[in-house]
């Protein structure tokens, strides 16, 4: 396991339990036993990587993560058959789950009864039923949650902001963002919702702490899930993650963590263990510097993978590129790897290059634009003849 040598060896969650970190102000809520925000002790939560309908894999994964500490484990859900599945494992362990329920808000009836936390992305849920008001949707979603006993999770992601603040805000990113983590704590409150939290995530460190202080100053009571998605393979992804955590929680902001990394699927209890390191050095006052000109040059950015990935090689193609790409390190570019079809092909828009996997073929992008599908094995070299075009130009 990664890292191992950052876990300390004093005991977990009273050691964390906000001595150092500041008094946070935010209310208490309560996922099934688990309280999070207040004084509670910043819960460390992860997600399962395996195909959720292959039960007994995902139960090792989730024991996994449960053993190496975590509070709270995330599984994906993305069919009926995934549904059966869920509650297979729910049948199994006694770990805290929690679904995200992508673009589909109704799957909410479906994964409710067996499941403590449910998490929507205000972004998705214009997808479906269009003349729905959003209000509507978010009072069904709180209404069935509500029923099961769920918590849930607001979770806002710079890579996909809902149409109508991107038309509202415009440039304005984080602010988009923040004003719309705000209206749907806003329709939460309306229809008397009181057990949610709020996460606002990007792969950039600095748009992270910028847009969680905006948020933190606008509704201090709200507790905050903290993370800086696709993160990316160590060491990059666990500087960015630190960067993060670093400047927030010791100003008193975030309440729980996730760490994502991509990470072979056997590793995933190393993201609880990374969380929990920086936890420990937060807490102690042990601050780590970032890296002499770490913003600069080239940007791997590659999500953590979930069940949603469909060939396990798409962990070793990131691992790949990253070495290919070397090469073009002093460039100021950014490639995004991600592992599945779902987010793939919107999450690598904003990259200069993006891959997004397939379960044989790999599809290539020149920012939005398709630039060929391709198998495993040829994949990098056509990325390189990309990168080298994209090079040229700038250079030229
Ligand atoms: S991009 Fe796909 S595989 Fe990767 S974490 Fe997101 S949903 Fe899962």
């Amino acid at each position: 396991m990664i890292l191992a040598s950052l876990v300390p060896e004093s005991s977990l969650r009273e050691y964390y339990a906000g001595r150092m970190i500041p008094e946070r102000k935010t209310r208490k809520i309560y996922v099934r036993g688990l309280p999070i925000g207040g004084d509670a002790p910043i819960a460390v939560q992860s997600m399962a990587a395996t195909q959720t309908r292959d039960v007994p894999a995902t139960l090792r994964q989730v024991r996994i993560i449960e053993a190496a500490g975590a509070d709270l484990i995330r599984i994906a859900v993305d069919s009926k058959e995934d549904v059966a599945c869920l509650a297979e494992i729910r049948s199994q362990t006694e770990a805290l789950l929690s679904v995200d329920l992508q673009e589909s808000y109704r799957l909410v009836t479906d994964v409710a009864p067996h499941v403590d936390k449910i998490r929507y992305n205000p972004g998705h849920l214009h997808h479906h039923e269009k003349s729905r008001p959003i209000a509507d949707k978010v009072a069904f979603i709180a209404e069935t949650a509500g029923e099961h006993g769920c918590a849930i999770r607001i979770g806002v992601n710079a890579g996909s902001v809902a149409p109508e603040y991107k038309e509202r805000f415009g440039d304005d990113h984080v602010g988009a963002i923040v004003q719309c983590a705000v209206d749907h704590c806003d329709l939460l409150d309306e229809v008397s919702f009181r057990d949610y939290l709020v996460s606002i995530k990007d792969s950039d460190p600095r748009l992270v702490i910028q847009a969680n202080q905006r948020f933190a100053a606008e509704r201090p009571d709200v507790p905050i899930h903290l993370g800086v998605t696709e993160a990316g393979m160590p060491p990059d992804g666990i500087i960015k993650t630190r960067i993060a955590f670093e400047q927030l929680l010791s100003r008193g902001i975030g309440d729980t963590i996730r760490v994502s990394l991509t990470v072979p699927f056997d590793d995933k209890g190393s993201e609880i263990v990374v969380g929990r390191s920086i936890l420990a050095d937060i807490e102690a006052g042990r601050f780590r510097s970032v890296p002499p000109n770490f913003f600069d040059g080239l940007n791997i950015i590659a999500c953590p993978s979930c069940s949603r990935v469909e060939n396990e090689r798409f962990i070793e193609l990131a691992a790949e590129v990253k070495e290919m790409t070397q090469y073009a390190k002093e460039h100021d570019l950014t490639i995004a790897v991600m592992g599945c079809r779902v987010n793939g092909p919107g999450e690598t828009d904003d990259a200069d290059l993006g891959l997004w996997c397939g379960p044989t073929r790999v599809n290539l992008k020149r920012g939005p634009e398709d630039a060929g599908s391709f198998s495993y094995d040829d994949v990098l070299a056509a990325l390189q003849a990309e990168l080298d075009a994209l090079i040229g130009q700038r250079a030229s």
